[in-house]
């Protein structure tokens, strides 16, 4: 709404009030033209040449409201089939007097200090599509989600860094690339996401960190309280941690023959370049179930004793419960077989002793 009808003109009868009055704030723009105006050379082209703050002679010049009248409204109008059109060009396709050439040239000029060949037609951003498509169209906010994304290049090497410092390894690129694209696909459920989001990110606050910023709070590990509590001490290197991270890798090797190694990257990043090579369903499972291992830590984050693996156990239920939920709507419970049933197999024997 804010940019359909952010046009001081434009704005429709049933408009809501609060548009109005952020419409009245903005002198000799738009708030289009404002939105706009920033992005490089598609941004331009969409933005109104006749309210815009960057092109000031239509505010003094009101021959512009001739033209805007005969339909030249936009930056976009100036181009015919692809190319800046001359001035005859518009003269007979918008019915304009030989006299109002100087205009031609004052617009002429603008577009070409903002957009760089300005004589071809830029490449309009999907971004616009977006932008005027109807605002219930399908999947409207995960086209907007996707498109920032690709736009926002997030510099990781400090947090990858840290962590190689920590854990003492190295962290191929492949596998710290493949960790952060598996955030997003972790899971169904947004909160798993969040944790697993928040400990490759190290965006928890770790005793030492707590430490550096208030000097009087011990750097110590609450729960050995032998260790300086860094992040990757809070989530694996504690003392009274290992029981339960062995107990968890020693589940999924003998859930899914396959023997496995306590691995502090797979457990941290959710993949790690020594587990590659391990079935694909297997990986899906680990991702999972290190990430409520985590959730557990985090709930008993001061805790003094370590999470309990029984607790584990009743959470991956219902985990699982969701993801079979996940699996049926998406018509692909075969799949589903194939990444748990191992697990379920393994849990009903277990049970059954
Ligand atoms: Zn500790």
């Amino acid at each position: 709404m804010f940019w359909r009808q952010g046009y001081p003109d434009s704005l429709a009868p049933e408009s809501p009030s609060w548009l109005r009055m952020e419409a009245a704030t903005v002198v000799q723009s738009s708030l289009p033209a404002l939105l706009f105006s920033k992005i490089e050379s598609s941004g331009i082209i969409k933005s109104q040449t006749f309210v815009n703050h960057s092109f000031i002679p239509p505010t003094i010049d009101k021959t512009f409201q001739m033209w805007k009248e005969k339909g030249l409204t936009s930056v976009r109008h100036l181009y015919i089939n692809g190319r800046f059109a001359s001035f005859d060009e518009l003269r007979v396709k918008y019915n304009l007097p030989h006299s109002q050439y100087f205009r031609y040239l004052q617009i002429r000029d603008y577009v070409r200090s903002k957009i760089t060949n300005f004589q071809t037609l830029p490449k309009k951003h999907a971004f616009f599509d977006v932008m005027n498509s109807p605002s219930d169209s399908k999947h409207l906010i995960s086209t907007f989600v996707r498109l920032f994304d690709g736009c926002i290049e997030v510099c990781t090497d400090k947090i990858k860094k840290a962590w190689e410092e920590e854990l003492g390894i190295w962290l191929s690129k492949a596998v710290w690339d493949k960790s952060l694209a598996m955030i997003s696909s972790c899971s169904i459920n947004s909160r798993h996401q969040l944790i697993q989001f928040k400990v490759v990110h190290r965006l928890h606050y770790s005793k030492l960190k707590l430490h550096k910023i208030y000097p009087l709070v011990s750097p110590m590990c609450d729960r050995c309280k032998v260790a300086e509590g860094t992040l990757s001490h809070a989530f694996w290197f504690c003392t009274q941690l290992a029981g339960f991270w062995d107990k968890l890798f020693g589940w999924f090797s003998r859930a899914y023959k396959t023997t496995l190694q306590p691995d502090a990257e797979l457990a941290l990043l959710g993949c790690s370049q020594s587990t590659a090579n391990i079935p694909t369903a297997m990986r899906q499972s680990l991702m999972l179930g290190t990430i409520v291992a985590k959730r557990l830590i985090l709930m008993d984050w001061k805790s003094t004793s370590p999470p309990s693996f029984q607790r584990w156990l009743t959470d991956m239920t219902s985990v699982i419960q969701m993801e079979k939920l996940r699996f049926t709507r998406a018509n692909s419970l075969e799949k589903f077989s194939a990444i748990w049933d191992p697990f379920l197999n393994h849990l009903d024997m277990t049970r059954t002793r």
